[in-house]
């Protein structure tokens, strides 16, 4: 799978835009997570969030609409980033929730990235170009899912990765 050296993505409305520039050494799979924790099907809808962990000197957020952006911490400490206009979450920032090199860093919603880099850039008859999508290394399959203690039986079942009981920190495996 070829990596992208960087990436776009933004809210529906388009108010708040964000882009990615990866490190060289960027670790995709140990940075890809899959989140079944209630507070995020909460913000979301989702049943499963799939996420992807950039440090913050990665990430710029380049929103023509800068107040557009907020954010609600139903645990203090843990920002929960979302466009006020039209409400998509767009990225996850805990204060105390360190790279393993010690630096700050921002879970991203792999949802809100632009179609071109998550599937992929379409043809003129609309189909995706072969090798155009990074869906499949951002969001990657032997990647770690959290909080599975809150399956959804088989309907989240199938997602692939390595699943923790609780947070990845904690380190309880199931
Ligand atoms: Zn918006
Ligand atoms: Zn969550």
């Amino acid at each position: 799978m070829s990596t992208p050296s960087k990436v776009a993505g933004g809210c529906l409305c388009g108010a708040v835009r964000y882009e990615v520039n990866f490190k060289p050494d960027h670790d995709f799979k140990s940075n890809a997570f899959i989140c079944l924790c209630t507070q995020c099907r909460k913000q979301s809808g989702a049943l499963a969030m799939h996420f992807f962990n950039v440090t913050l000197p990665s990430f710029t957020w380049i929103s023509p609409t800068p107040s557009a952006l907020t954010n609600y911490e139903i645990i203090p400490g843990n920002h929960r980033h979302f466009c006020r206009t039209c409400g998509s979450f767009i990225a996850w920032q805990g204060d105390s929730n360190l790279s393993p090199d010690g630096e700050a860093q921002l879970e991203v919603c792999a949802g809100t990235l632009d179609e071109e880099f998550l599937v992929g850039r379409k043809d003129g008859d609309g189909e995706v170009v072969g090798g155009t999508g990074f869906g499949e290394v951002l969001c990657h399959p032997e990647g770690n899912i959290g909080w599975a203690q809150n399956e959804v039986g088989k309907v989240t079942a199938g997602l692939c990765g390595t699943r923790y009981k609780y947070g990845t920190d904690a380190g309880i495996k199931c």
